[in-house]
């Protein structure tokens, strides 16, 4: 019997799961994330596995997710009922549901034909005499919503269906609606900048769309058809439902080519696999590359091929028997937004970030967020308090996706920037007219300095090993650096003398600390943070002058005549020497011996003089650094971002999805490892 707790539990979470069954499918519009979703689910499985008497038929577990019908579309009845998924969310589950399947088979032995689960809105579509004539939502399973004038307006969608002149008689087809990512992006930079007028114009603003499913479904179940038509959908079919006079399919594997050639757009990634362990590879290898897609997809779907087995197999009341969903780790989850505070970078400027109750998202905790800048915390309107939609996504840094508006507490106001720098000397912020960044104009402020001797160190300038943050803010509180010069007198002792620092730590940042001295001239002279002078202007600067005094010396003319360096950067540079607090820095450099003209000249054949590569996602055999050296080596640039006049976009695992999006709108070549190094050996595309 189960216990008062346990009923009680369970009732409490199928109230709350049919509340969000109503907001995320007669809304479009859900509280929370599908993890959260599926923890509530799952929970309450556990509670009805353990206890059956709690189990009732209609269970959000026994049932096919809907909310109420919209009364703006007229209901229809499938003919054949429109079945959920069972869900495997690691390969412990997907190799159980395998194992029932064999079980289920006896002696047969079952092909599997792996899908990409679309994250998008399942859709029945009808042709007759080789017409469309319907096409109806999910609904509850066995009653949806009539869409055809909108499903009418996605391009892809086939109108009549013949093949070598005959078209079956009726024919019922499954796919799935999707906003793909790029149509998205629009759809979300179109509201916001229609949230900056509001803003500006002392409105409200109205929420921004978070993911492309929602917005995708949103879409689709507009009463007007004209605003559907505009937004992009588009569609992918998976399924033959019913069929009268057309040709006998024994596999779904056939059923899928068949749909192929009537002109449904099937997707080209489905792989049929002969067993279990190929399956596994399918997901994996998805998983690892589900952003290289131009659309989202949450898992994947594998289903048993052959038509007579999926009949033994069978279903349950919500879900066939012969496939499962594969689910992919989340890259979307809600959590409350704790505080929103304001951190001072090394030129100044500030930038709000998110102080999150700590969650597991895109394979990490995160609980931190940057929020860009003053506008984009107006345009979202997040404020503390708030429960937030966070995406982390491949290798992209994690983002407040925006609020969930109904769970705003009552009495919460919109967020203000701060008018002085956080910092002890507490100076005004400026904003200057016409710019999107506030900032701190005190030179004297210890958090921008702080943040100079930070980048001072990083990896991509002077690279010394172990002076992270931490350690910077450390050695600042303790007085024993103001300015990356004093980082080349710090003793032994003074080091000692930190909380929790022992011999070899110290002995450890001292070696690093020296070695840093043979650094390259590029390295050095980007190191010194001049704003807007990267490591690619520094590389010039550096091969052009030789040492750092001579681009000390150089004047404002002679630096802007160098390739890739240009006045703006040529008069900062001038600017930065100009400062007596710089150049009493510099002086400190040149007493610990810095190396101040060592440039490494390139060998190799200079066979990519003029071409951008950029690179994504992470390359077998590269760093991040080592792929861009490459590059730079042999005369090419390797920029952070896709623009037309790119050569190639590089991609390796785990891709940027931005760069990705912008390389296939604007036609960019794409590079595999092999092409990338093929471009490499040659400076020329593979044919
Ligand atoms: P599901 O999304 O787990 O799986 C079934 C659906 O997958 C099908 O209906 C179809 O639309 C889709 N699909 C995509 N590609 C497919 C393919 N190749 N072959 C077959 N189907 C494919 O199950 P569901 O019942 O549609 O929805 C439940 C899920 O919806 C939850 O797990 C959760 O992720 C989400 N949800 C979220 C909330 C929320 O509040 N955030 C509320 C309700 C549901």
């Amino acid at each position: 019997m189960p216990s008062d707790a346990s009923s009680k539990r369970a009732k409490a979470l199928r109230q709350q799961i049919a509340h969000h069954n109503e907001r995320y499918y007669a809304d479009d519009a859900p509280e929370i994330s599908d993890a959260d979703y599926d923890a509530l689910v799952r929970e309450l499985a556990r509670l009805e596995a353990e206890y059956p008497e709690l189990i009732d038929d209609a269970s959000p577990t026994h049932v096919v997710g809907a909310g109420a019908l919209s009364t703006a579309f007229t209901p229809v009845t499938h003919r054949q009922p429109m079945a959920s998924l069972d869900n495997a969310m690691d390969d412990a589950e997907l190799a159980a549901w395998g194992e029932r399947v064999l079980k289920g088979l006896g002696s047969e032995r079952p092909r599997f034909v792996c899908e990409l689960k679309i994250d998008g809105l399942a859709i029945s579509l009808r042709y007759e005499n080789g017409r469309f004539v319907q096409a109806a939502t999910r609904g509850d399973g066995r009653v949806g919503e009539d869409v055809t004038a909108n499903v009418a307006t996605i391009a892809s969608l086939p109108r009549s269906v013949v093949v070598e002149g005959i078209a079956p008689k009726v024919i019922e087809v499954r796919g799935e609606v999707y906003l793909p990512t790029a149509a998205f992006q629009r759809l979300q930079a179109a509201k916001e900048a229609e949230n900056r007028e509001r803003v500006a114009a002392g409105r409200k603003p109205e929420p921004v769309p978070v993911n492309p499913r929602n917005a995708g479904a949103g879409s689709l179940r507009q009463k007007d058809p004209t605003v559907t038509a505009g937004r992009g959908l588009d569609l992918w079919c998976y399924q033959l439902g019913e069929i009268e006079g057309g040709p006998q399919l024994l596999n779904h594997a056939a059923s899928l080519k068949y749909l192929h050639d009537l002109g449904f757009p099937v997707n080209p990634k489905i792989k049929v696999v002969e067993d279990l362990a190929g399956v596994i590879e399918f997901c994996k290898h998805w998983q690892e590359h589900r952003h290289t897609l131009p659309y989202e997809i949450d898992g994947a779907v594998v289903k048993v091929d052959s038509l007579a087995q999926r009949e033994v197999l069978g279903k349950t009341s919500r879900a066939p028997r012969w496939a499962i969903a594969f689910k992919f780790p989340p890259e979307e989850r809600t959590t409350i937004l704790r505080d929103i505070k304001v951190s001072v970078g090394r030129t100044g400027r500030t930038t709000p970030f998110a102080e999150l109750e700590p969650v597991f998202v895109g394979g990490s905790t995160v609980s931190m967020a940057t929020l860009h800048n003053q506008d984009q915390v107006a345009v979202k309107d997040v404020r503390p308090g708030d429960t937030v939609v966070v995406r982390k996504a491949g290798d992209v840094i994690p983002e407040v996706v925006g609020p969930v508006l109904s769970l705003r507490p009552a009495k919460s106001k919109p967020w203000q920037f701060p008018k002085i720098c956080p910092c002890p000397l507490r100076t005004e912020l400026v904003r200057p007219e016409g710019e999107a960044d506030t900032r701190c104009v005190e030179p004297a402020c210890p958090y921008q300095r702080d943040q100079r001797i930070i980048y001072f160190a990083s990896r991509g300038a002077m690279d010394i090993e172990g002076l992270g943050e931490n350690t910077v803010f450390q050695l600042s509180d303790a007085g024993l650096v103001a300015d990356a010069g004093d980082i080349y007198s710090l003793t032994r002792e003074q080091l000692l003398t930190l909380e929790k620092w022992g011999a070899t730590k110290a002995d450890n940042l001292l070696s690093a600390i020296e070695g840093s001295k043979q650094r390259a001239l590029p390295r050095l002279l980007t190191a010194l943070g001049c704003k807007g002078l990267g490591p690619s202007a520094s590389e010039a600067l550096s091969r052009a002058f030789g040492t750092l005094d001579s681009i000390m010396l150089a004047s404002e003319a002679d630096l802007a005549r160098t390739d890739g360096v240009g006045p703006v950067i040529a008069a900062s540079i001038v600017r930065w020497f100009a400062n007596a607090g710089n150049r009493e820095m510099v002086e400190k450099l040149r007493a610990a011996r810095v190396e101040f003209g060592k440039v490494e000249v390139s060998r190799l054949p200079q066979n990519l003089s003029g071409k951008a590569i950029v690179v994504t996602g992470t390359l077998d055999g590269y760093s991040r650094e080592s792929a861009e050296a490459a590059i730079k080596d042999r005369g090419g640039k390797s920029p952070g971002s896709v623009s037309p006049k790119t050569f190639a976009l590089v991609v390796g695992t785990e891709p940027g999805a931005s760069k990705l999006t912008k390389a296939q709108e604007l036609g960019v070549p794409i590079l595999d490892l092999a092409g990338f190094e093929h471009v490499l050996a040659t400076g020329d595309l593979p044919a």
